[in-house]
């Protein structure tokens, strides 16, 4: 971070100047103000010391016994230790899971399964202050994000598939959807409940039983999911949760007994989990990575614009996958907008998860951090420009400020790689036919932006845009009810919408 220094000097205003706390009446007296701290208590949350697998409805060791931690990114404490899946405990899940699909579940009406499938999302309803705040203390995302998006997002997914669980006839008309068996679900640590929800919740819908894998640095909201499950009295097997590292997931993904592979993560990882799926007939979906563009052209709104760049890329520490982390800008307009940005940057609060203040919390881990760090790094060396606006950062913890580059080529790492940090790379265009071209000038395909007054002008970039999702006048919006997928290295298969249902049925003539 010592290299990362402050950097205020390519701001028309300098940075000291710009801050909440200094901004007067115009006599030249600052009004000293600040956020007062409005910290959430964490007595909702009871932590376990230790977790066990959720097998067969079971709270179960690893079968060798082993344990790892998970900690706080924000305070780098030790939260809990859980369960180190094993090869051998995958086997176990997924048995359990087929015990489950061909005896009970998969056999009950879908008017049946839709009620298990309500009565979990009213739980996660009643226990949303409890998720959001263990969600937030495990993956350092801030308590308003874990609060008003991850947590009602994810029940609203299993609302939303619980009401097409008896459906499925009207979903594909003229044809008998039928589920796909097991399903091995392997999660990212970005949002991880509301990823388990996109994938458990239309699984569970169409009869699928499923054995999911969370991220080794955010096991504790699946494991919470597991104590749902068994209120909602879900029947044992339905619901397998193995917390372990990558290796499990890959037994997961090689088992014999798993119908269907459904992944979030680096294209990396998708890579090897396309290949461990090749020769077999498993269904397979791959939600990767992004390296998204945000178009603003110069008659778009630009106040409003502003809020969408900065929700677009800071928004959950920019650790999202269709993050707006290529700002492309119609020239003209580009000195004020980056003006207006960075007088915005100067207001984010970066700091405690917990503060109901906080903007912008603490990056997942130090691997996460050390990467973000060394890109940035890269960025200097390739000659763009770096402002970062004044603040402190917490003492303790992975934190790192959000960050705006300019004068980036299209040839700079930032440009071409996923940072998955708050780092937003600025590019400029003149016509809206280049602005198409270096949108496109990446080897992902996860989303897009459009900023502009012009309904004809969104309609024909939209479709010019090789993206899965394209958001126009606002950026980040997420539904139960809208497809979201990725073109290129960015996958393959949708997940939300009756697309996202496609995923886990198999169709047969009636
Ligand atoms: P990974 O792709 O490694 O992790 C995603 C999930 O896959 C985790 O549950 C992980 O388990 C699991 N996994 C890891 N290796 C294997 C394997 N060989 N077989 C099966 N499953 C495996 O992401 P990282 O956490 O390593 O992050 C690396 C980079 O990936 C980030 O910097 C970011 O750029 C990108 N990323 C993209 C995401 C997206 O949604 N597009 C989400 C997360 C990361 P475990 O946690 O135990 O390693």
């Amino acid at each position: 971070m010592a290299a990362m220094a402050t950097d205020t000097t390519s701001s028309i205003v300098p940075a000291s100047d710009r801050s909440p706390s200094s901004w007067g009446l115009g006599d030249g007296r600052a009004i000293p103000w600040e956020y007062a701290p409005a910290p959430e208590a964490r007595d909702i949350v009871t932590l376990k010391e230790r977790y066990g697998l959720f097998i067969g409805g079971r709270d179960v060791p690893a079968s060798d016994g082993g344990t790892f931690g998970t900690l706080n990114p924000a305070t780098e404490e030790t939260l809990a230790h859980v369960a180190r899946a094993t090869p051998a405990d995958a086997d176990r899940a997924v048995r359990a899971a087929r015990r489950a699909q061909t005896r009970s579940w998969g056999t009950l009406p879908g008017r049946e399964r839709a009620k298990y499938l309500f009565r979990i999302a009213r739980i996660l309803q009643e226990r949303s202050r409890e998720f959001a705040v263990l969600e937030s203390m495990d993956s350092g995302k801030p308590i308003k994000e874990a609060r008003d998006v991850d947590v009602p997002l994810a029940a609203a997914h299993f609302w939303y598939y619980a009401g097409w669980a008896d459906k499925l006839g009207y979903a594909f008309p003229g044809r008998v959807a039928r589920p796909l068996g097991v399903a091995a679900q392997i999660i990212p640590w970005n949002f991880p409940l509301l990823m388990l929800s996109w994938k458990i919740a239309p699984a569970l819908a169409a009869g699928n039983t499923v054995v999911l894998k969370p991220a080794s640095t955010t096991p504790l909201s699946a494991l919470l999911f597991a104590d749902v499950c068994r209120q909602a009295d879900l029947p044992p097997g339905v619901v397998n949760i193995l917390t372990g590292p990558g290796e499990v997931g890959m037994a997961l993904v090689t088992h014999p007994g798993v119908d269907k592979v459904a992944f979030t993560g680096s294209t990396e990882i998708g890579k090897r989990i396309a290949k461990g799926v090749a020769g077999t007939d498993k269904a397979l979906t791959l939600e990767l990575g992004g390296k998204a563009a945000n178009i603003v052209f110069d008659d778009a709104p630009l106040d409003q614009a502003i809020e969408g760049i900065v929700n677009g890329i800071y928004f959950n520490q920019g650790e999202v996958c269709c993050a707006g982390s290529r700002l492309l800008v119609q020239e003209s307009i580009a000195e004020t907008l980056i003006d207006k940005l960075k007088d915005r940057l100067a207001t984010i609060r970066v700091g405690d998860p917990l503060d109901k203040n906080t903007d912008v919390g603490a990056i997942n881990s130090r691997a996460q951090l050390d990467k973000i760090t060394e890109l940035v790094a890269s960025g200097v060396a390739e000659g763009a420009e770096l402002y970062q606006p004044a603040c402190d950062l917490p003492e303790r913890g992975f934190f790192f400020r959000p960050t705006l580059f300019t004068n980036v080529a299209q040839s700079h790492r930032i440009a071409r790689e996923e940072i998955f940090g708050p780092v937003l790379s600025v590019l400029t265009f003149r016509t809206p036919d280049e602005a198409v071209e270096k949108a496109n000038n990446t080897i992902y395909g996860l989303s897009a932006g459009i900023w502009t007054d012009k309904g004809s002008r969104i309609l024909e970039m939209a479709q010019r845009m090789r993206a899965g999702v394209v958001w126009a006048n606002t950026f980040n919006r997420f539904d139960p009810t809208s497809p979201f997928g990725g073109y290129k290295e960015s996958g393959f298969g949708r997940e939300g919408g009756m697309h996202g249902l496609h995923a886990y049925v198999r169709l047969e003539d009636r």
